[in-house]
């Protein structure tokens, strides 16, 4: 399958087509493997700090489910979540991966990295001899990955670890990294942006970031843009209060400078998205969440997001 066409069926699923991923890409992956004689993506998870929702997003993926995703798309070889080991088993897994795998294997990383108190806020693991840091693990598995891969949007830009008054001293991941990441971002991910981007990674290498670093299949075009409530803010039809069925920008909805493609793809096993169900978009995936979003439910400054001044792209947070 060429790189458009992959493409083109991850976008089908914004169509109503919801089993397009897993009924057509996931034969494709298989196809791809045997054909170029290809081992599954090998992969390292590492959780630093967050509040372990990106996890619990990815384990709620349904097109593919999970376990497709581990038959067919990655060797999950070390997450202190999915894996049985623990301690220094666990560890020795990590390491003997690291080795084997070197500059091959796609690192996720879940969560900020703090870097206060020479990082002491998160420990990985430790024996009596070290303390593995969180900020020393990801430079260092960092640096030998193929692919780094920042999962959620703490990872991605700090999020709401690294939010106001930030006491651990928290960054992102790509602060802390000299070269490429990937950022997938959302609070939590919407599992088809992560798994997705981990297919078009084991088949096309690197997707086309947008000016954030995010796989611009998925964040492309404004909230906005595809929102069902659009044609009522075209209208300048508002909503008055929660409830209302009326487009809520007046009610502070983040939807015309959030890139991302929830409206459609939704959440849930594709069931809703937030504006469906009657909340304004906080702006999950933006860089400034939640302190460029807070206090939410404000409405912004003026109408922006008209015809004429979207145009389809993302407006930078
Ligand atoms: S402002 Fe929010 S509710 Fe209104 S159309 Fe845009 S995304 Fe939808």
């Amino acid at each position: 399958m060429k790189r458009d066409q992959f493409q083109k069926l991850c976008r089908d699923t914004l169509k109503g087509n919801d089993f397009s991923f897993s009924q057509a890409v996931l034969p494709e992956v298989k196809k791809y493997l045997k054909k170029e004689n290809k081992e599954k993506l090998p992969v390292i998870w590492l959780e630093t700090n967050d509040s372990g929702d990106n996890n619990i997003a990815f384990m709620n993926t349904t097109y593919p489910y999970l376990d497709r995703v581990f038959e067919d798309i990655i060797d999950l070889w070390y997450s202190n979540t999915f894996m049985a080991a623990q301690g220094i088993n666990a560890l020795d897994i990590l390491e003997k991966t690291a080795e084997k795998y070197a500059h091959e294997y796609t690192l996720v990383v879940e969560g900020a990295v703090p870097l206060k108190y020479n990082g002491l806020f998160n420990v990985l693991g430790y024996s009596k001899d070290y303390i593995i840091a969180a900020k020393n693990a990801v430079r260092w598995f960092g640096k030998h990955a193929k692919y780094v891969v920042a999962i959620g949007t703490c990872a991605s830009f700090g999020g709401p670890t690294a939010a106001r008054p930030n006491i651990t001293g928290s960054v992102s991941v790509s602060e802390i990294l000299d070269r490429a990441v990937i950022n997938v971002s959302g609070c939590p991910v919407n599992p088809e942006w992560f798994v997705g981007t981990l297919a078009h990674l084991l088949m096309y290498g690197m997707p086309e970031l947008d000016n954030l670093g995010r796989p611009a299949l998925f964040y492309g075009f404004t909230v906005h843009r595809h929102c069902q409530r659009r044609s009522y803010f075209d209208n300048n039809n508002f909503a008055q209060e929660i409830g209302d069925s009326e487009c809520m920008f007046s009610l502070g909805c983040s939807g015309p400078r959030t890139g991302a493609d929830c409206p459609y793809r939704m959440w849930i096993n594709h069931v809703s998205w937030p504006v469906k169900v009657n909340t304004p978009c906080i702006g999950c995936t933006n860089k400034d969440f939640p302190d460029g979003s807070s206090p939410f439910f404000t409405p912004l400054p003026k109408k922006s997001g008209s015809k004429k001044e979207d145009s389809g792209k993302e407006q930078d947070s």
